[in-house]
This record gives C-alpha cells, sequence and structure tokens, in this order.
C-alpha cells in the first residue's frame, strides 16, 4: 500500500518541481502504477489543478497535457485523425475504459516501462516530451536517459507529412502486450518501434535503403530480416525471446503492408 503523510495540489508547476526535489515525494498520475507499490511518502503532489489536461492544436504541433488521460488519447479527433486512428489503436487493449479514464500520459511515460504501448506510440511519432527542468527533449533521448527528480510537462508532436500502423500481440485482449509494433513514414523516412521486448521500446530506421524502392514482398523481407538480427529481445511469463524473434518479424511485415496498402489504394 502507498502511505501518503500530506497531500499537495501544486499551485504551479515551479511548486510542484521544488516539491519533487524532497526525496520522500512522489508526483501523481492517475495512481494506477502507484498505488500497487508498498512504500511511504511525506508528500504526494497533485498536477491537477495546473491545466495539464488538454490535447491543443498548435497549428503545426500537437500539445499533449502530462494529465490527459489514455481515454482522451483514444478518443482525441485531432489525434486520430493525424495518426489514421494509430493512437486509439495503441491503447484501447489497456485493461478497460474506466482503466483508461484514470491513467495518464504523464504517469505512462515517466516510468519507460517495458511493457508500454504508450511509448511504442510516440517514438514512432517521434514526439517530443517537455520536461520541467530538463527542457524539451526528442522522445527516444528520454526514454535513454535515467529516471531524475522531474516533471513531464507536456507531450508535443511535431506534424509532418505522416503515415503511421500500430500493432501488438498479446496472449489475452487486455493483458500486457508480448510485443508491441509501430511503423511510421515521416517526411518519407520509415521508422519502425518495437516495444515490450520486454524492455524499453527502441526505434531502428531504415538505414540501408532497403524500403528506397517502394514497399514489396522482397524489400520488406530484406528490411525485417534485418531488424529481427539487430533486435535485442528477452524472455518472461508471456513468451520466450524466441517467440518475441517470430512475432516481430510478422508484425513488422503486417505493419509496413498495411502502411503501403492505404497508402496507394485508400482502405
Ligand atoms: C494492471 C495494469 C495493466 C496495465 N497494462 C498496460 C498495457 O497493457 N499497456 C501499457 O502501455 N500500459 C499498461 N499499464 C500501465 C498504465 O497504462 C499506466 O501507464 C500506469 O498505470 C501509470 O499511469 P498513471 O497515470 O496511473 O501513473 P501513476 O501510477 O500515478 O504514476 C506512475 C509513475 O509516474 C510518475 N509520474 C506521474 N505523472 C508524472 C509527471 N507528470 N511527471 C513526472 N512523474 C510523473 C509517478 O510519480 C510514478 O512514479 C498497466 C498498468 C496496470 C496497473
Amino acid at each position: 500500500m502507498l502511505t501518503i503523510h500530506k497531500y499537495i495540489r501544486a499551485k504551479s508547476i515551479e511548486e510542484a518541481y521544488e516539491l519533487c526535489q524532497n526525496r520522500s515525494s512522489v508526483v501523481l498520475g492517475g495512481m494506477l502504477w502507484l498505488k500497487m507499490q508498498n512504500r511511504t511518502v511525506d508528500y504526494a503532489i497533485d498536477l491537477c489543478d495546473l491545466g495539464l489536461n488538454l490535447i491543443e492544436d498548435k497549428g503545426d504541433e500537437i500539445h499533449i497535457g502530462a494529465m490527459v488521460s489514455l481515454r482522451q488519447l483514444e478518443i482525441n479527433p485531432i489525434l486520430n485523425e493525424y495518426t489514421q486512428n494509430a493512437i486509439r489503436e495503441s491503447v484501447k487493449n489497456i485493461v478497460g475504459v474506466q482503466f483508461r479514464n484514470l491513467a495518464t500520459v504523464g504517469g505512462s511515460l515517466f516510468g519507460r516501462y517495458g511493457f508500454s504501448d504508450v511509448l511504442t506510440i510516440f517514438m514512432a511519432l517521434d514526439a517530443y516530451v517537455e520536461l520541467y527542468h530538463g527542457g524539451i527533449i526528442p522522445i527516444q533521448e528520454f526514454a535513454a536517459m535515467p529516471i531524475t527528480k522531474d516533471i513531464l510537462v507536456r507531450v508535443i508532436i511535431k506534424k509532418v507529412p505522416l503515415q503511421i500502423k500500430y500493432m501488438s500481440q498479446r496472449n489475452t485482449k487486455t493483458d500486457f502486450p508480448v510485443l508491441t509494433c509501430a511503423i511510421s513514414k515521416l517526411n518519407n523516412n520509415y521508422l519502425c518501434v518495437i516495444g515490450a521486448r520486454p524492455l524499453k521500446a527502441i526505434v531502428f530506421e531504415d538505414e540501408k535503403g532497403y524500403l528506397d524502392n517502394g514497399i514489396t514482398e522482397e524489400t520488406v523481407k530484406s528490411f525485417v530480416n534485418d531488424i529481427a538480427e539487430q533486435l535485442v529481445l528477452g524472455s518472461n511469463l508471456r513468451g520466450s525471446k524466441e517467440y518475441r524473434r517470430r512475432i516481430a518479424k510478422v508484425l513488422i511485415k503486417r505493419a509496413l503492408m498495411a502502411l503501403d496498402k492505404e497508402a496507394n489504394h485508400g482502405n
């Protein structure tokens, strides 16, 4: 059980940041992960009064506040139009609607969980994370950083010409994923993100240019095999690394084919 000595609704992000420097403090998201921990903290810092529960279209950027819920991501028309519903696809199997109404974007990203659908999709969107102290940094860099005492303020998506597909493999519909896969084509560059390895999501680019001449059975095969060779995977109770490697090949191929089909045939 999480025991809290003092609950504080921060009046500014600056106040939240200063309070969270205390070793015995915790920032609250939806508390779905936190409530499972067995620890005692002096201060629990709630960001709920800071207007961070908005998804805003800023013209060439989309800003997503840290307190936006996963359900807001799922049903937001701006995000779904921009991502061709990939954002909905990425979160729709996370437990259930009531859970997704509580779980936040900040809480889902800050822990950089090795099972995260949320980290996978934002990496494929080449998003940026705004930290109060650490500033605006690419999400890839954020994912690789150690966890520090900072506040995740918002996620920033820079709008570019985009095609994206999200897929995951689960043993049962609402369980943690065995593997996640997102393929995006941003400004003509392909990104392939594999998560729930069960390690933090990782990004691959088409450095060898396999897809430069289009999506065909041959080019996809070369791209898939190249990634499968480099991919570091682990085993856990949901699947062995050998199983995950097979699944990775299938999901990358399916996502690429689906992306190409939509781009060329519009369905
Ligand atoms: C049973 C269960 C099943 C799940 N299944 C999946 C799944 O299939 N796929 C998936 O992707 N995820 C899954 N999750 C994770 C879930 O979606 C949330 O990511 C997780 O619960 C944390 O979100 P939260 O808002 O509740 O954060 P909290 O539990 O409140 O916080 C989590 C951590 O983030 C910190 N934090 C929160 N907000 C901020 C902020 N703005 N700045 C700095 N630090 C912050 C907290 O201090 C804490 O350390 C699952 C979780 C549970 C409990």
